[in-house]
C-alpha cells in the first residue's frame, strides 16, 4: 500500500508546519485512500499546543457534513511535531481512530501513518509525485 500526494501539496503542509516553529499545527485530508488530493488547515484548540493539537471541532464536523453532502471524502488530517520526529507519540496513539491517515511533519520531513485498532500505526510510503 501506497499513498500518493502531489509534492506542492505535501511542500505547503511542511510549510505551514515550519511557520509555526512553537506549537503543533494540524489540518484536514481529503482524497481516497489511494491518493492525498487536497489539504485544509484547521485551527488547533489543544490547551497544550506546544506539544499535542486538537482539531477544531467545528472544522471537523463542517468537513463530515460536506462528505455526507457529497463533498470531498476525508480521510485523516496532518500535524507537526515541532521538536519532535515524524512517528506517532503516545497522546497520539491515545487519540488515533482506526482507519484514518495520519500525516506527521517533524524535522523538516513529513510521514504517513495508518492508525490501526488499540492506538497502533503501520507506516505507509508515500508516493510523492
Ligand atoms: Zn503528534
Amino acid at each position: 500500500m501506497t499513498v500518493a500526494i502531489a509534492r506542492i501539496l505535501l511542500d505547503r503542509i511542511v510549510a505551514l508546519a515550519a511557520e509555526r516553529p512553537d506549537e503543533e499545527v494540524c489540518g484536514l485530508l481529503f482524497g481516497n485512500p489511494a491518493r492525498i488530493r487536497s489539504a485544509e488547515p484547521t485551527p488547533n484548540v489543544s490547551a497544550r499546543p506546544a506539544d499535542s493539537f486538537e482539531i477544531a471541532p467545528q472544522a471537523l464536523f463542517a468537513a463530515i457534513r460536506a462528505e455526507r453532502a457529497g463533498g470531498p471524502r476525508l480521510i485523516g488530517h496532518y500535524h507537526s511535531h515541532p521538536r519532535g520526529r515524524p512517528v506517532p507519540s503516545a497522546r497520539d496513539a491515545d487519540a488515533a481512530e482506526p482507519g484514518r491517515l495520519w500525516l506527521i511533519v517533524g524535522g523538516g520531513e513529513a510521514r504517513l501513518w495508518l492508525a490501526e485498532y488499540a492506538g497502533r500505526f503501520t507506516a505507509v510510503p508515500l508516493d510523492i509525485a
